[in-house]
């Protein structure tokens, strides 16, 4: 049974942290977090239900106007010609190099591996400073301009939140606890996979930053997160780089959006050994052995598991095994003695 989950790429304390030094705007979006999660329920319920969504993975692009309603009005969609909105443009752009992305390096068919068709809504609400899946579309926000700006056009929002609904549809990863900061690495994992294939980057060029293109100069930091620093990417970034620092409090559904810092500093550090081609399809397999409840010390046997099949197979080289183990041993994730 999925269970109530906010895939907002921007986690509710820092909104909760902006709304205190005074930004009305994020109060705002904060009151609306309630209302979507109510739908998203729904959508969920209702998708259990389904036996298969399937279709040609098209994109559909839509327009809120500015009212907080999702599908009001088509802007463009699957070979249509360029809208006159950029941000539209944007949109659909972003949500085609993820999907390609997916199809071309794993042959997923779109978010669901039966070409589901990619919604999603721009302009929503007025100086909305959010973006989110919730179950079976994606919709963002134009950002009020003083801390938050276009989350259209970023590629690796795009990418977080349409790995989430890969996500849903395979290990399903509760969103609390360890389970749900897993259900966040995976989504920051694509999301800087992806952007630095959309950037054309190498490993060394990367900034490893998530939502970076998403915040304004005034924003007190310079991203959302940061996958090779922890903990730095803004005054309110309290993500730990290591277990010693594991976040035990109940916020943010136990941590979600922090504890990720965790596994995500060990992806970092495995790349720089076996490149991030490797690390991908390493993930991308392990993703689709987990489950609900997987804790760090399930994900580090599937991922020691998948890594030696894909070894033997000539998939990933070598050295991957040993790049895994140390990774995680670094951010303090071993394996347990049997008993
Ligand atoms: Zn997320």
């Amino acid at each position: 049974m999925c269970t109530k989950h906010q895939c907002h790429i921007v986690p509710q304390h820092i909104l909760e942290a902006l709304s205190k030094r005074g930004n009305n705007n994020c109060k705002r979006t904060l009151n609306d977090t309630r209302r979507i999660l109510e739908k998203r329920n729904i959508v969920l319920n209702s998708l259990l239900q389904q036996t298969s969504i399937s279709g040609k993975g098209d994109r559909l692009i839509y327009d809120s106007e500015s009212s907080f309603q999702q599908r009001v009005t088509l802007a463009r969609s699957e070979g249509d010609e360029n809208s006159t909105d950029d941000i539209v443009n944007n949109a659909f752009e972003t949500s085609g190099f993820v999907r390609d992305y997916f199809k071309n390096t794993f042959n997923l068919d779109s978010i669901n591996g039966e070409g589901m068709d990619i919604i999603s809504n721009v302009h929503y609400g007025t100086q909305y400073n959010n973006a989110y899946w919730d179950g079976d579309e994606m919709t963002y926000g134009d950002g009020d301009g003083v801390d938050f700006k276009d989350f259209a056009s970023a590629i690796d929002v795009v990418a977080h939140e349409l790995t989430h609904g890969i996500t849903q549809f395979y290990a399903n990863l509760e969103y609390q606890g360890q389970s749900g900061a897993l259900n966040e690495h995976f989504s920051d994992v694509f999301a800087t996979i992806i952007k630095q294939k959309y950037l054309n980057q190498t490993l060394e060029e990367a900034d490893w930053l998530i939502g970076d293109q998403i915040v304004t100069e005034s924003f007190p930091g310079v991203a959302l997160r940061s996958m090779v620093a922890p903990g730095t990417a803004n005054d309110f970034d309290s993500q730990p780089d290591h277990m010693t620092n594991y976040y035990a409090g109940l916020d943010d559904n136990q941590g979600v959006h922090i504890n990720s810092g965790i596994p995500n500093k060990a992806f970092y550090l495995c790349c720089q050994t076996i490149g991030i081609d490797a690390g991908a399809l390493i993930w991308f397999e392990t993703l689709k052995l987990l489950w609900r409840t997987a804790n760090f010390d399930d994900m580090l046997d599937v991922i020691l598991t998948t890594t030696q099949t894909l070894i033997d197979s000539e998939k990933v080289p070598n050295s991957s095994l040993i790049a895994i183990i140390e990774s995680f041993a670094s951010v303090g994730i071993t394996q347990k003695e049997s008993v």
